[in-house]
């Protein structure tokens, strides 16, 4: 197998809507406070921009999404810091075989300006991808009134994550629940690879599969 085709893509989206005025919520974006009067509504911190950032490397290593592996019916995440659960998700990827490269993001709020932010936020997720910062790009733009982020209703972000999965040997080294994974991804790279990790998800996402949007 030629090292082009270790590399995994992965696109995440995620939004969230402002919580009332008197819910006193904090606005965490990338594990950053931003100083607003209004937080995103949420079962976790609400944090849009790490979510969408899980689960571009949760798509990427076909493991489904957040929703899946931390739902909003466990107590143990109300209130959860986001960094935290994508550094879980970059574990659960690793025990997988794959490790990220490289993360681009952008976020869409018309306000507030998120400009001054924007190195503590890259510095954030870059910690808890365990990448150096320059390999986390991040852009905040506004939609010009336009939809529901243009109306101030909430905030949307999107990423695409580019994973590299390690040689074969090492993950059946970890013998875990990667393995099974890993030995679907490692079926003769012709196409059939790609459909049966397709079936994969799907098989999984089928307890789960009424969440649809992100629960965190
Ligand atoms: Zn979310």
């Amino acid at each position: 197998m030629s090292d082009f085709e270790r590399l995994h893509i992965g696109l995440g989206y995620d939004v969230h809507a402002f919580a009332p005025l008197d819910a006193a919520r904090s606005l965490v974006l990338g594990g950053v406070q931003v100083s607003y009067e209004r937080g995103l509504d949420g079962h976790s911190d609400a944090d849009v921009l790490a979510h969408a950032v899980a689960d571009a490397l949760l798509g990427a290593a076909r493991l489904g999404d957040i929703g899946e592996h931390f739902p909003d019916s466990d107590p143990a995440y109300a209130g959860a810091s986001s960094l935290g659960l994508l550094s879980e998700v970059t574990a659960l990827i690793a025990r997988a075989g794959f490790r990220v490269l490289d993360v681009d993001c952008v976020v869409a709020a018309q306000e507030p300006k998120l400009a001054s932010y924007r190195e503590d936020m890259r510095a954030n997720l870059a910690s808890s991808l365990n990448v150096p910062v320059q390999r986390v790009g991040l852009k905040a733009t506004t939609t010009e009134h336009l939809g529901f982020e243009g109306r101030g209703e909430g905030i949307s972000a999107q990423a695409v994550a580019l994973l590299v999965r390690d040689d074969m040997s090492d993950v059946s080294g970890n013998g875990n629940d990667g393995a099974s994974g890993a030995s679907d991804v490692s079926a003769p790279g012709d196409g059939a690879s790609d459909v049966s990790g397709a079936s994969d998800v799907s098989a999984t996402g089928d307890a789960s599969a009424s969440t649809g949007a992100c629960v965190c």
